[in-house]
């Protein structure tokens, strides 16, 4: 996979030789998030020059903009958060004028810079805040080795604007390269082409020939290996972790290909994924070409890879056909899981990825019920009103299952060999394009219509995408595993009797389920007869751990106190940390424990992390 696709050829085309036409305008939709407006001026391609101080925990760069502009235009805006300006110039030598809106929570500010009728180029003159929500900057204690520092990003939803002033709408796609400087004995990676080895220099380009839109921009600095999968594959982790991460990602390859039969080639040439540092918040962010991932997932057995599959995923659904603002976002996340669960049905068989599919279908059930709850109704439509809100309140199963259950629908409804035609055409058609909700159910429609001589019905898609809850005939996955499971819970219940070779060859998944469907009510000593027989509190599997710590504060089993702590301390996805600090805060006692333990824990999170849990322990 070493050549040159053939829209690489295209946009040379679009961008080289244009720059200041707005012919090459994809759909562009307002999008509420960003201060920018691209229709009347746009940025195109990003050439960045940085250098990366540790010990001020800041970002001292030149941010230089192609834009292609109306013929009208006055000014070009951007999306800034935190950031010193120090001068703006247009086309590197003439000085520009510029103002910056006072500053709005979560939004930031909106940088106009003035420009002429040929202005070609934009360059920003900056430095970042040491407290850039998208930058972590991990001191040595904080990472695997010990001995060096750690920097990463998060730029989704809108942080990007707070590293790199720029166009922070989804909808927005530019190319770029950049020259990054950073200490002599570590290395750097970008969302881009990436060097294997370290450069001694301290100094790295990177060229990034795809279009992406900002939240896909991306930086990891540290110390960091890499070790190679196949010939487009690898992994680059802390040096004491590659080895391990390279076993536990040993089907990589296994994986791209799979997911190619499925829905067309990879269109992004090398896929890499990186191991952070534990305080990384997500399980995996899908920035192009190289996943950054949580160490949560080495579980040692390989059963937590369903989350790389996922972010493989990403490189068709999210990163080829980007939703078009974070309103859309199931548009991401719904093909997404749809997507990674085939991959998972296409290497471990159907009866593994119904386990995932059951899974997601208990946790959509909670979600419904606890957004309900909590007069949150509303977020449970797929199409989401996020206005004046943070993007981040949109990141909840509904996007990720209620999307997928409902994919899953139209495949069961008109069949598998004609969903599989549809997406795979979509994908094509709609490859470094940006998608609203309405321009899917109109493609979809018309797809189905002509094709097939189909018709989707509006009545199925309003009950699906613009109404609370989930339609009645919503998709019920069943797992003949996950009844063995049942079964055996059955019979503990019935008799106490628990056969350790009944559970022999479980996997997380089984686990898992058991774990979430324990009686109503445990007892102490039925809490340590699991214990002794799972060894639930001694697991190095955070999926497990998870659900297990949940069941022991809610049953005040005190020998995992200390396990509890140190996980919270030392883990810092959001994903466990959530279901945690909320089972803690239920009672007086719990909160009071859970403010101690956050103190000790908040140095050790992403922004990201703080964000959710200052509201929640505050
Ligand atoms: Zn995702």
């Amino acid at each position: 996979m070493k050549s040159i696709p053939y829209f690489f050829t295209l946009f040379l085309l679009a961008v080289g030789c244009e720059p200041k036409t707005m012919k090459e305008q994809p759909n562009m939709i307002q999008d509420s998030h960003s201060f920018s407006k691209p229709s009347e001026a746009r940025v195109t391609h990003l050439h960045w020059v940085a250098t990366i101080d540790f010990s001020s925990k800041t970002i001292t760069a030149t941010a230089t903009w192609q834009i292609a502009a109306a013929g009208d235009a006055k000014e070009i805006i951007f999306d800034t958060k935190d950031l010193s300006i120090e001068k703006v110039l247009l086309d590197n030598d003439q000085v520009a004028t510029y103002k910056l809106t006072d500053a709005v929570p979560t939004f930031g500010q909106a940088l106009a810079v003035g420009i002429e009728r040929d202005t070609k180029t934009v360059s920003i003159f900056y430095k970042t805040s040491p407290d850039a929500e998208a930058l972590q900057w991990l001191s040595p204690q904080q990472t695997a080795g010990k001995k060096n520092p750690f920097l990463f990003t998060q730029s989704q939803a809108i942080l990007a604007r707070s590293w790199v002033p720029c166009q922070d709408s989804p909808s927005v796609r530019f190319t770029y390269d950049s020259e990054v400087t950073v200490p002599s004995n570590l290395l750097a990676l970008m969302s881009a082409s990436n060097p294997k080895t370290i450069n001694h220099t301290g100094v790295y380009q990177f060229r990034m020939t795809q279009p992406i839109p900002s939240y896909l921009l991306a930086l990891a600095v540290g110390e960091i290996n890499y070790q190679d999968i196949s010939s487009r594959s690898g992994v680059y982790a802390e040096p004491s972790i590659v080895d391990t991460a390279a076993w536990e990602f040993a089907d990589l390859e296994k994986m791209i290909s799979g997911a190619e039969e499925l829905y067309g080639k990879y269109r992004w040439d090398q896929y890499d994924v990186i191991v952070l540092p534990p305080s990384f918040p997500f399980g995996g962010m899908e920035n192009p070409r190289i996943t950054f991932a949580t160490p949560t997932i080495l579980a040692g057995d390989r059963s937590l890879t369903s989350l790389i599959a996922h972010e493989l995923a990403h490189s068709w659904s999210g990163n080829l056909v980007t939703n078009a603002t974070w309103e859309d976002f199931w548009l991401n996340e719904g093909f997404t899981v749809y997507f990674e669960h085939r991959i998972m049905e296409k290497l471990y068989g159907k009866d593994y990825s119904e386990m995932l599919a059951l899974l997601a279908r208990q946790s959509l059930d909670e979600t419904i019920e606890d957004l309900k709850t909590h007069d949150n109704y509303a977020d449970t439509k797929l199409k989401l009103n996020l206005k004046g809100r943070n993007p981040d309140e949109g990141v909840t199963d509904i996007a990720y299952n209620k999307g997928y259950f409902f994919l899953r629908s139209i495949e069961e409804k008109h069949g598998r060999e004609k969903f599989d035609r549809f997406i795979k055409d979509y994908f094509n058609e709609n490859a470094f394009k940006a998608m609203d909700t309405e321009g899917f159910t109109a493609y979809l429609k018309n797809y189905y219509q002509t094709k097939y001589s189909i018709s989707i019905e509006d009545n199925f898609l309003k009950a699906w995408i613009y109404t609370e809850g989930l339609p009645a005939d919503c998709p019920q996955p069943v797992s003949t595993r996950f009844e063995k499971v049942n079964a055996f819970l059955q019979q503990w219940k019935a008799s106490g009797k628990l056969d350790p070779q009944q559970t022999s060859t479980w996997s997380t998944h089984e686990w898992l389920h058991f774990l979430k469907n324990l009686p109503d009510s445990l007892a102490r000593s039925q809490m340590e007869i699991l214990d002794n027989f799972g060894h639930f509190t001694s697991s190095g599997n955070a999926e497990i751990l998870t659900v297990w710590l949940t069941n022991a504060i809610r049953y005040d089993y005190t020998p995992a106190d200390a396990t509890l702590e140190h996980f919270l301390i030392h883990t810092g996805r959001r994903k466990f940390l959530n279901p945690l600090y909320q089972e803690l805060i239920k009672t007086p006692e719990g909160k009071k424990r859970a403010k101690g333990i956050y103190r000790k824990a908040r140095p050790n999170y992403h922004f990201v992390a703080t964000n959710t849990f200052d509201k929640l322990l505050n």
